[in-house]
């Protein structure tokens, strides 16, 4: 897989991609991630990657002809961009479900915002999905980026070993993860439960499922039971 970040602040966005998961990921050419400096298509003396708003208003809006070039330039190389992604606050919001089917994707770009946003006319011509981490808002799209990108890397094949595999990750199969521990088997008279130092792999099977259960209908009952349809507000119904 392959994925470019546009961004304003490119040093934000290295850093993260250095470190653990994502180096290696990148060292065993599992995914190739390039991080584009919108400065570069800038022109001028300056350089000068936003402008004023039209209208007036606060803020400033990152200017439409840097990432309309990056992109001309990203769209000659190989392999053909799947999904052109502008990270935003009301975007679609980023689950584990989005994380897998991007996973499965060749080639993605993501831009990264700042200021106000971007220039309606790159949303509106170049960007074939917008989405959001959640509902708040932060300074930038960088941190938004990285959290797409460390999402769905760790779910590429032979990026993760056995030892973290994200199959018993919570969300990837619709339940929450179980308890985990490890040594020592008692700590400050806090025992590991007896179960997982039996070695009976049906029995710890068998508890972690429950336990993941458990922990689902306490903190995240929605998880088991999605919104029934309500067929009584259906226009048309005899009980209107
Ligand atoms: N004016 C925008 C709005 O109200 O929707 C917020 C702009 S925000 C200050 C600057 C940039 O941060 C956005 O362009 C976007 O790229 C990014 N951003 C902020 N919060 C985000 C979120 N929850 N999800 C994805 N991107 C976000």
């Amino acid at each position: 897989m392959r994925i470019d970040i546009l961004t304003g602040l490119p040093d934000l966005v290295r850093g993260p991609l250095e470190q653990s998961i994502l180096r290696r990921a990148a060292r065993n050419e599992l995914v190739d991630i390039r991080v584009h400096d919108l400065r570069t298509y800038a022109e001028g003396k300056h350089r000068q990657i936003d402008d004023y708003p039209y209208g007036g208003g606060a803020g400033m809006v990152l200017k439409p002809e840097p990432i309309f070039r990056c992109l001309d330039a990203l769209q000659d190389e190989p392999p053909a961009i799947d999904e052109m992604i502008y990270l935003s606050p009301d975007g679609e919001q980023f689950d584990q479900s989005m994380a897998n089917a991007l996973s499965l994707k060749q080639r993605l770009v993501l831009l990264a915002g700042h200021y106000k946003g971007v220039d309606q006319r790159v949303r509106d011509e170049r960007v074939t999905r917008e989405v959001s981490i959640g509902d708040y808002v932060l300074s930038g799209g960088e941190l938004p980026a990285l959290v797409v990108v460390d999402a769905v890397v760790r779910l590429i094949p032979g990026v993760l070993g056995d030892a973290t595999s994200a199959l018993s990750d919570a969300f990837q199969d619709g339940l929450l993860d179980a308890p985990h521990y490890t040594r020592p088997a008692t700590y400050r008279g806090l025992t590991v439960p007896d179960v997982l130092r039996s070695g009976d792999h049906g029995r710890i099977a068998a508890w972690r499922e429950a336990r993941r259960l458990e922990k689902t209908r306490q903190r995240r009952p929605d998880l088991l039971h999605p919104e029934p349809v309500r067929h009584d507000m259906q226009a048309g119904s005899p009980d209107d």
